[in-house]
């Protein structure tokens, strides 16, 4: 149980941390790291090497240490431990811990570096429920049977919804029939595509790509904004469409309101296949948390799963953050999982459900001002101070969630901000609210303002 519950907290906090340091930091030293044990109050993150050991602890310990006791609002040290291969190896539901890559062949080094999969995410850890069993009949399709049957296939949903965990799942099937396939974010594919513009590359680059069987690319939207790379991406792409290699993309927008989208890639991907995830029912979420358990091996009362179920309606992934944090409380107190102390693990999360989408964008854009002091102006500044950055972030979280703009239009809202920049501040509010009791006051108390000023302008 220790182990194990140290896995799960260590997995939330990397969502945290991902968001909050760079992703060159995230990447170096925080992807491959494990959480392998929590008892007392010392916390044991497992690193690839001592290096990668010894620079976190120079380097990322405060805000590690500042993540962990936010998680586990107690107070704790962290330590550090060097582990190699093998543990990743017993997946029951921890984090994949990469083996210190061996020294790769040359062919080998040639291919395309993608991102690592998780081995949690597999069609046999997935639930089926009604709002995803299409999406998951046309990945199970896909993989069984890839450049064949629909091509491409794209899955889309909102956040957290299961969209990485269907695309890792696709890859672990295609990988076990020995085809080489290729999963990158549309962040990375960008990036790789920039390196190679920079070192002159470009063939190269192209030629890797084309030399794979299914290639995934996580979170298209990331490329929608950036025109080089969304060029490039259409060329990769209609290589590989020809050869009947097989593409899957997610995307959590529509298809058509995604800029990249446009004309004749639009016309390409309706020959495929797009499947929509939708937010599962009480059922599903309650079978996604008993499967859960399970593979944890924990004995959970069925009113507390039906509880939590209930209390975390719209993202899987929240969910899941609010069962974990009701383990690592029953650890820590060392109580029984009652129905009390699940009340207790998600008394501050955010219950004020989605709203009608008739907010006024511009009403959500002046009382997020003035709640945080400042002016629309600042909001629309090109400054990144802090203070100034973060009422940005909730008020892209609060368009996106209080009215029907597009993502282009809350930009534009917001100051010329690009698409992306939109989508990662929303997403990065939309996570921390799960963590972060302060920031959901902030979110309701700008709400309730402006409510007041309808209600006293009425
Ligand atoms: P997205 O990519 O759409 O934002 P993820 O694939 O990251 O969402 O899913 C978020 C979390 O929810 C992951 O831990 C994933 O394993 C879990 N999850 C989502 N859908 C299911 C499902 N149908 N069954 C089991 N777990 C799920
Ligand atoms: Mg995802």
């Amino acid at each position: 149980m220790i182990v194990r519950l140290a896995r799960e907290v260590w997995e939330t906090a990397l969502g945290r941390l991902q968001v909050e340091v760079t992703r060159h930091n995230y990447e170096t030293w925080l992807k491959d790291t494990v959480g392998l044990e929590y008892s007392g109050d010392v916390f044991t993150v497992g690193a690839p090497s001592a290096f990668v050991a010894e620079c976190l602890e120079k380097r990322m310990t405060p805000i590690i240490h500042k993540t962990l006791k936010a998680l586990l609002q107690r107070e704790v040290t962290v330590t550090y431990r060097v582990v190699h291969a093998g543990i990743a190896a017993q997946d029951d539901g921890g984090l994949s811990l990469r083996a210190p890559a061996p020294a790769a062949p040359a062919r080998e080094r040639s291919r395309p570096q993608g991102n690592s999969l998780n081995p949690r995410y597999t069609f046999a850890s997935f639930v089926v429920g009604k709002s995803n069993h299409f999406a998951h009949a046309a990945a199970v399709a896909v993989a069984e049977n890839p450049g064949h049957s629909y091509n491409p296939l794209v899955i889309h949903s909102g956040v957290g919804l299961g969209k990485t965990h269907l695309l890792h799942a696709i890859a672990h099937h295609v990988q076990s029939k020995g085809l080489q396939y290729l999963y990158v974010s549309a962040e990375q594919f960008t990036n790789d595509f920039v390196s190679a513009l920079r070192e002159s590359r470009v063939e190269e680059f192209r030629e890797k790509y084309r030399s794979i069987d299914v290639l995934l690319i996580d979170d298209i939207q990331f490329i929608a904004g950036k025109e080089h790379s969304r060029e490039t991406f259409f060329h990769t792409f209609n290589d590989l469409h020809l050869a009947s290699k097989q593409i899957v993309i997610s995307s959590d927008a529509l298809p058509r309101s995604l800029p990249l989208l446009e004309d004749r890639f639009l016309s390409r991907l309706e020959g495929g296949l797009r499947a929509e995830i939708l937010p599962p029912d009480l059922e599903t979420r309650m079978a996604i948390l008993t499967k859960k358990a399970q593979q944890m091996h924990i004995a959970v009362p069925p009113d507390v799963v039906d509880f939590i179920a209930r209390k975390v309606p719209r993202n899987i992934r929240e969910m899941e953050g609010a069962f974990n944090r009701l383990l690592a409380m029953a650890q820590l107190t060392n109580q029984p999982l009652t129905l009390d102390l699940a009340a207790q693990a998600v008394a501050d999360l955010p219950t004020v459900a989605k709203r009608p989408a008739t907010a006024n964008p511009q009403e959500i854009v002046s009382a997020t001002a003035a709640y945080f002091g400042l002016t629309p102006d600042d909001l629309r500044a090109k400054t990144r101070k802090k203070n100034i950055a973060h009422a940005r972030q909730v008020a892209a979280y609060l368009l996106r969630e209080d009215t029907n703009r597009s993502l282009a239009e809350i930009g534009q809202l917001l100051g010329e901000r690009g698409h992306s920049t939109v989508l990662r501040a929303h997403d990065k509010i939309a996570y921390e609210l799960n963590l972060d009791a302060e920031l959901r006051k902030q979110i309701g108390e700008v709400r309730d303002s402006m409510d007041q000023r309808r209600s006293q302008s009425a």
